[in-house]
């Protein structure tokens, strides 16, 4: 969605490759402890000085991971970001600096280029990183954007996805699934404009789902919670595909099962009332949906005292044997075994 209020259309063509970057980056300003040179040479220069480098990078590909439809191109480059920021969080680690390289066809005037870098530099100076290079390109027929993240973390403070052992807590953060329903009242709106376009949809009810597909916040403050509290995660994963896939990474990674009991799973109650009007079950939206960009992660016992009472976080189920199996225990106490997608093949088991 291209939101250009004064509609004026200037042709990507009427700047070089070179003088578009310099003009869509023209605001970016760089951290000079972290960042030596930023954009405008050959390839940047960065500090990182005693500490080890943690790189990302994405894709997002329009018609196959946005629709710009529904969807702002502000919050599309706000987004962008997140996505990757959100995989250094997971990390463990700081975010220092990002890359973004973007490929367009004629059809976006260099405003809405500049719409998706507002969302971009809004992100990065919310988030403290610095845009230090990127590249545009053509496309034929759709959008295509690459981000790059750099972040830092001392070398013993690095979270794996294999560290956790039998008897940890799986532990996330926030709550699930809002992303996933605010992406199906999107939908639902979309088919009712294109039959009547002057419909006014009353969206207000759905605004906190809205918001956690549109404009996702990664989860920076979590990282320096566990220094505060002492806490050393022993597998960490951000929640990009849904709760259950990644439950399943952290066992696959670390050799372990895992009992994830389906009372604990944190569910916002806008979700709850929403599942109900789309006749959704909620824990299957929390366990398959994706996109919240939480943090889910492991600790040992003996630290479960740190993160007790902590508002951010809530145990959802502990690691077994490997042997034991990946399982979900629902509220009938049925043990219903773990898969990471199509999770109507549940409804076929018993
Ligand atoms: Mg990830």
């Amino acid at each position: 969605m291209f939101e250009n209020s004064n509609e004026s259309r200037t042709s990507l063509s009427e700047y070089g490759e070179f003088g578009l970057i310099d003009h869509l980056t023209r605001n970016f300003g760089v951290t000079p402890e972290n960042t030596i040179k930023g954009i405008g040479d050959d390839a940047a220069v960065l500090d990182f000085k005693d500490e080890k480098v943690v790189v990302t990078t994405d894709f997002l590909v329009e018609g196959v991971h946005f629709d710009l439809a529904y969807m702002p191109l502000k919050h599309l480059g706000y987004k962008a970001v997140m996505v990757n920021l959100s995989d250094l969080y997971a990390m463990n680690a700081k975010a220092r600096q990002i890359t973004i390289s973007i490929a367009v066809s004629n059809r976006f005037p260099v405003e809405a280029l500049e719409e998706l870098y507002s969302g971009i530099e809004l992100a990065a100076k919310l988030y403290k990183v610095d845009v230090v290079g990127g590249d545009t390109t053509s496309s034929n027929s759709g959008m295509v954007i690459s981000v790059t993240a750099l972040g830092a973390a001392k070398e013993e403070e690095v979270v794996y996805r294999s560290g956790a052992k039998e008897n940890d807590l799986l532990v996330v953060t926030g709550d699930l699934g809002a992303a996933y329903m605010g992406l199906q009242v999107l939908e639902r709106e979309k088919q009712v404009f294109k039959v009547n376009p002057n419909s006014q949809p009353d969206l207000d009810p759905y605004t906190y789902l809205i918001e956690r597909q549109l404009k996702p916040e990664a989860r920076q403050d979590i990282p320096p919670l566990f220094k505060a509290l002492d806490l050393q995660p022993t597998s960490m994963i951000d929640i990009s595909d849904g709760l259950s896939s990644e439950t399943i990474h952290l066992c696959k990674n670390s050799g372990t099962g895992v009992n994830l009991f389906e009372e604990k799973i944190p569910l916002d109650p806008a979700v709850i009332s929403v599942c109900e009007e789309f006749q959704l079950d909620s824990t299957t939206i929390a366990l398959s949906g994706g996109e919240d960009y939480e943090l889910l992660f492991t600790i040992d016992q003996k630290d479960y005292d740190k993160i007790k009472g902590n508002p951010n976080f809530t145990v959802i189920g502990h690691m077994t044997q490997q042997s034991e199996g990946m399982h979900l225990v629902t509220r009938a106490n049925q043990k219903i075994e773990l898969i990471a997608r199509g999770w109507n093949a549940m409804d076929n088991k018993d």
